[in-house]
């Protein structure tokens, strides 16, 4: 045996036998259950992270033990064209050769976007292989392929005739900066300092308004007069004002309610209009009502049947414009900072703009219902706390806009329609179409659906949502039992990983320097599913120690002389420890608790088995006890630590085969020794305790010495003449003090 564990070699070696053997691949098995599991396909925008090194590690422990438990397991890899993201990499490589996208053709342009998905889509694979993943290559599907773009056909075709995909001017997102409409779960809010404008929309009819409202905060005496002041941080939409509104309870506004007030900047005349909606708390309780720049003015324009005016220009300069005019006019009363959410874009960040637009849309409320029902009716979101976000999303669910403004990406499958498909609608039937759908395949009925999702909590609305309506409404069916959220890894101070911070850790280097199963232990050891794990180089490192230590065991035992088959009280305690570890083991991985089943694994190994039974049987060598306990150890751990575990098990141990296939450890009631264990415990506790008592007994003799040293250096000190003569009193008081504490100290410790 090598000194340590050649995880260079091994590591490809063992994925080459088990891509060569077929191992990952799942088929059409009637004497088996199926166990599904979809990796979700990551973005082919850039190399892998940290993070996806951990989302996918999660459904490879599980899909390996599940294999070893019986089921035919499949793990369904694939890659998500991205189109967005990938648009603007390619835009911008084209444009570090000094080619501009405007200048190409569509087809030009689309010829380097294939270009990117080949190479990148190569790159990725060759990353989740490094990853160890037991994927079956065979199956690996790309949201662009010619069966993914059937299956998108297939659905557009199918909610059109049912009318739930349908053309319409509404209110949308519109990033200026991707030139593109968006959906409402690609906007982000962030908080930003502002201005806060109150404008006067004088009383078109001043007199009566004079006569009637004596209320002070009312008359707001500017140069043109009296009216209802309105507070806003975007004055340059002022121009698409078509009324203001007060809530109809508000005393202070109530008579004014059916009145014309005269628009600030473009003088026409507009209602003031009642609405429940309007906060009387906030600002000056009333509010201009500007339906094409504003998602909750639409609503209430569409209310009141006020015909939207739609702004051509917002930019800066408008706003500028804008605030000069009011200022000029007079209208302008006030202007205050204000901290306040601006929605912003998920890709680039730039504010997005409310706009009303022609675009393609979702009809979302029928297909929600079920949906939501779904969590009463089998599905399972695991950790729990989760549901709440999964339901306030579906009952908040506006109709989803699902045409982009960009050459890449699936195109809107109507003749003559330039735009292309939100890539969330094909991801959205990424657990049927992958499986054949809409085909009616032997592997469909069998493998579909799936069993679990394993995906961050942030993409819950995206695509977990759109995954489960989809799935109902084409295959009749929820497409998993249950989604698995995890956290975000973090970094060992518990911050973000970001580019800016430089805090990144790329998972391919650490695999490269500490090997696969040492970053698969090290990123999930101690995790829990619903919290953001911590990550850093030194687990890594302690991971690889763990494996050492198991190298090291294995070696131990091949040097061992075998044939002494006397069970003794160690041996006993050891495989009722055992029983107890496998018992713990499989209700830990039932339950995804891989974080506390790594660590106690660990315990198991390093405590129980090395400090404690290692020790022990170098007098007493039951070989046949020592190996039956690394066998079952290593088939207990391998879904964790695939590499090592096939190598000593299959190689080292000789025992052939692979430990993808081998059964799954089950408790052995023959080898439960209560009554010997407890002994056993209470002898390593005595042992405990007596090497405590020896390390007491050395640690005191070292203080005696040291006293013995201080009182004769206090005692020369006090009997020197020169010292008791010069020595200024306090000085010579505390040389006292301190004889008679050590004097103290020392009688204490001997007697
Ligand atoms: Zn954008």
């Amino acid at each position: 045996m090598e000194k340590n564990f050649d995880f260079k070699t091994a590591e490809a070696q063992i994925y080459k036998k088990w891509l060569d053997t077929d191992a990952f691949r799942a088929n059409v098995n009637p004497n088996k259950k199926p166990y599904t599991i979809i990796l979700p396909p990551p973005n082919i925008t850039a190399r892998l992270h940290i993070g996806h090194g951990f989302c996918f590690t999660i459904p490879d422990i599980i899909t390996r033990f599940k294999r070893m438990q019986g089921f035919e397991a499949l793990y369904l890899p694939g890659t998500d064209h991205a189109a967005v993201a990938t648009e603007a990499k390619v835009t911008e490589e084209l444009r570090k050769q000094g080619i501009e996208k405007s200048s190409l053709t569509r087809e030009q342009f689309m010829k380097h976007i294939e270009a990117w998905y080949k190479t990148y889509s190569e790159q990725i694979i060759g990353q989740l292989k490094r990853m160890g993943l037991a994927c079956d290559w065979s199956r690996f599907a790309f949201t662009m392929d010619e069966h993914s773009t059937r299956a998108v056909k297939e659905v557009f075709k199918r909610l059109h005739e049912k009318g739930l995909i349908y053309r319409g001017e509404r209110m949308i997102n519109f990033c200026p900066g991707c030139k593109s409409a968006l959906s409402d779960a690609e906007v982000e809010y962030k908080t930003e300092n502002r201005t806060m404008y109150h404008v006067c929309y004088p009383a078109a009819d001043e007199s009566v308004l004079r006569k009637k409202y004596a209320e002070p905060f009312l008359k707001q005496n500017t140069s043109v007069g009296i009216g209802i002041v309105v507070a806003t941080v975007r004055p340059e939409t002022i121009p698409g004002d078509v009324a203001v509104a007060v809530n109809p309870k508000d005393k202070r506004y109530a008579k004014l309610i059916g009145t014309m007030v005269i628009n600030p900047l473009t003088g026409t005349q507009i209602p003031v209009i009642a609405d429940d909606y309007v906060d009387m708390k906030f600002g000056t309780g009333a509010l201009k009502i500007t339906p094409a720049h504003d998602f909750a003015d639409y609503d209430i324009g569409l209310r009141h049947n006020l015909k939207p005016i739609v702004v051509a220009d917002l930019d800066a300069a408008a706003r500028t414009r804008a605030i000069e005019t009011l200022r000029k006019n007079g209208t302008l009363v006030s202007e205050k900072k204000y901290t306040g959410n601006v929605g912003v874009c998920y890709r680039c960040f730039q504010p997005v703009e409310p706009t009303i637009s022609k675009q393609w849309f979702v009809a979302m409320k029928e297909l929600a219902k079920p949906a939501i029902e779904a969590l009463n009716n089998g599905l399972a979101i695991v950790p729990k706390k989760f549901e709440k976000i999964y339901l306030h999303w579906l009952n908040n669910i506006r109709d989803w806009c699902i045409s982009r403004q960009i050459l890449s990406g699936h195109r809107v499958p109507v003749d003559g329609e330039t735009d292309t498909l939100d890539t969330w609608f094909s991801s959205a039937l990424w657990p049927f179409c992958t499986l054949g759908w809409p085909d009616d395949t032997p592997d469909f009925r069998y493998f579909y659906p799936t069993q679990t999702m394993v995906t961050a909590y942030e993409i819950i609305f995206f695509w977990v949502i759109r995954m489960v309506f989809s799935g109902i409404e084409f295959t009749g069916k929820l497409p998993f039992e249950r989604v698995l959220f995890h956290g975000l890894v973090r970094d060992g101070q518990g911050r973000k990983m970001s580019k800016s911070l430089g805090n990144g850790i790329d998972p391919i280097q650490v695999i490269d320097e500490f090997g696969v199963d040492a970053f698969r232990f090290s990123i999930i050891v101690g995790t829990k599913l619903d919290r953001d794990p911590r990550y850093s180089i030194e687990k890594a490192t302690l991971a690889r120690n763990f494996i050492n230590k198991i190298w090291n065991a294995t070696k131990f035992y091949l040097n061992m002389p075998k044939g002494d088959t006397e069970l003794r009280p160690a041996d006993k305690w050891l495989l009722t420890k055992l029983n107890g570890i496998i018992k713990s083991t499989t209700r830990r991985y039932e339950k995804f608790d891989f974080g506390v089943a790594a660590n106690d694994l660990q315990r198991f190994f390093w405590h129980d088995f090395c400090d404690w039974y290692i020790e022990e049987s170098k007098h007493t060598r039951n070989a046949a006890v020592f190996g039956h306990v690394l066998t079952t150890f290593l088939r207990l751990i391998s879904p964790i630590m695939p590499f090592v575990t096939e190598q000593i098990y299959c190689t080292e141990l000789g025992l052939g085969g692979t430990l993808l296939t081998a059964e799954f450890p089950k408790e052995d009631k023959k080898n439960n020794y209560p009554k010997e264990a407890k002994q056993f415990e209470a002898h390593i506790a005595q042992v405990i305790q007596s090497r405590n008592a020896k390390e007491q007994a050395e640690n005191a003799a070292k203080q005696i010495v040291h006293l013995e040293k201080e009182i004769a250096r206090c005692k020369n000190m006090l009997a020197n003449p020169g010292f008791v003569k010069n020595a200024p009193k306090n000085l010579q008081d505390l040389e006292k003090q301190k004889l008679k504490e050590y004097t103290e100290a020392l009688w204490k410790l001997k007697n």
